[in-house]
């Protein structure tokens, strides 16, 4: 609209992270839909994957495709050597503990996996396991399908006009002394809220030192710099699809002493030391939790996806996230009719930024923008409790990631008003 300076190259000046060199390592960005070139603004469903992610895991099935642990021949002690590699890479990349770093399908499996083999077995009646009304439906079903199962009870912590959790809520929730599962994002995939996990943990364990809690780290880690132990999470989930990484594998990094008396979750294969036709012994954490041939060369795919973001540093990845939403926050908000969701400061929140339009629907704003080359999400983002408080059933999301530049930002806004017209 001429009010906005003209787009510099997209380098922030703290840390030199310079998008668009960042992008020639992702192959996929180097393509044009409908015409147009591709403006990739959905890396909060899933993220694209650089040139090292794709050539580790060709090497493995060009290399050394075998299975793992098992076989004493050259080719799977190579795999094994890899795939125990990535899963110390992973554990390093969030400070957590290797022997507590379980790989999973997804970030959702890993829930489950708590589920199943925490909450249905150390929950009862009396017990309260506390969640929030910002949560992704991974971090939600499988809780309410453990209740009915276990008689606990649940309880929700309300989110704010301003996309924050209701403290006042939170505290007397947890004042009660029953709450022994608090299961909270660090990030929110909607209204991108960064949240203080670890003092509502620390609140809650002070009430409760029994309880655990299980932080969704599935928006935080790709974004944030981590470390499980300053969040004070017991479990941590997240996928790596939305990390640079493949799809088809998630991480649970659960505290070892905290995994290490848990029964199964799925059984067979790999995850027992003897078997009888009587019962079975089973194998040490984290392979108790990897039934089954694992997810190998994923893992190893999203091994080489945090060596990358590692060589480029989660403090510049974050601050030119944050660069960006200086400059699409107001750029969105000055489009006529736009309302933005959730914290307005840049500091507070991530980098997916929910809109609504006044008077369109979220899914024609999705299919116009994509005929300007431009990709976003419309929907209720896995988030319906979330969607539905902010008035409405579904948003707009467009998400940011290391490889957009601001240039992309204003082909987003410029495809917004596009849309507007058409409508007009
Ligand atoms: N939690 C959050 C906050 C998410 O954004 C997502 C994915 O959209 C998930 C959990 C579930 O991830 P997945 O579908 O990879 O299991």
């Amino acid at each position: 609209d001429g009010s906005r300076p003209a787009a510099a190259p997209t380098v922030t000046p703290a840390t030199g992270l310079d998008a668009r060199t960042v992008r020639k390592d992702f192959p996929g960005l180097d393509r044009e839909v409908h015409g147009k070139p591709l403006v990739y603004l959905d890396s909060a469903a899933t993220s694209q994957t650089p040139r090292p992610v794709i050539d580790a895991m060709a090497r493995y099935y060009e290399h050394f495709n075998s299975n793992v642990h098992r076989g004493v021949h050259a080719l799977a002690e190579e795999s094994t050597e890899a795939f125990e590699g990535a899963r110390h890479a992973v554990a390093r990349f969030v400070g957590a503990d290797p022997r507590g770093v379980v790989f999973t399908k997804n970030a959702t499996e890993a829930f489950n996996l708590v589920a199943y083999s925490w909450a249905r077995k150390r929950l009862g009646p009396g017990d309260v396991l506390l969640s929030t009304q910002m949560e992704h439906h991974a971090n939600l079903v499988p809780w309410q399908l453990a209740a009915q199962d276990a008689g606990f009870e649940l309880a929700y912590v309300p989110v704010t006009d301003e996309g924050e959790l209701d403290r006042e809520r939170f505290d007397e929730i947890v004042a009660s002394g029953r709450v022994k599962l608090f299961a909270v994002t660090a990030m929110s995939n909607v209204v991108g809220t960064i949240n203080p996990v670890a003092e509502l943990a620390g609140a809650v364990r002070a009430a409760n030192d029994e309880a655990v809690v299980v932080v969704d780290g599935a928006q935080s880690v790709p974004h944030l710099p981590t470390d499980q132990s300053a969040l004070d999470a017991d479990f941590l989930c997240f996928s790596g699809h939305k990390m640079l990484g493949p799809t088809g594998v998630g991480v649970l990094a659960a505290r070892p002493e905290v995994l290490d008396p848990m029964p199964p979750f799925l059984s067979g294969g790999e995850m027992i030391t003897n078997v009888t036709l009587e019962g079975a012994e089973f194998n040490e954490i984290p392979y108790r939790f990897e039934a089954g041939t694992p997810v190998i060369a994923e893992a190893i795919g999203l091994g080489a996806a945090v060596e990358y973001l590692e060589r480029i540093g989660m403090s510049a990845v974050r601050a030119h996230e944050v660069a960006l939403l200086q400059r699409a926050l107001p750029a969105l908000e000055e489009v006529e009719g736009v309302t933005v969701h959730g914290p307005r400061d840049p500091e507070r929140r991530g980098a997916a930024v929910s809109f609504s339009v006044a008077g369109l629907h979220p899914h024609d704003i999705g299919t116009l923008v994509d005929r300007e080359g431009v990709a976003v999400r419309a929907g209720h983002h896995c988030a319906k409790p979330l969607v539905r408080s902010l008035g409405s059933a579904a948003t707009t999301r467009a998400s940011f990631y290391l490889y957009n530049t601001e240039d992309e930002i204003d082909a987003l806004i410029a495809a917004l008003e596009a849309t507007k017209r058409f409508f007009d």
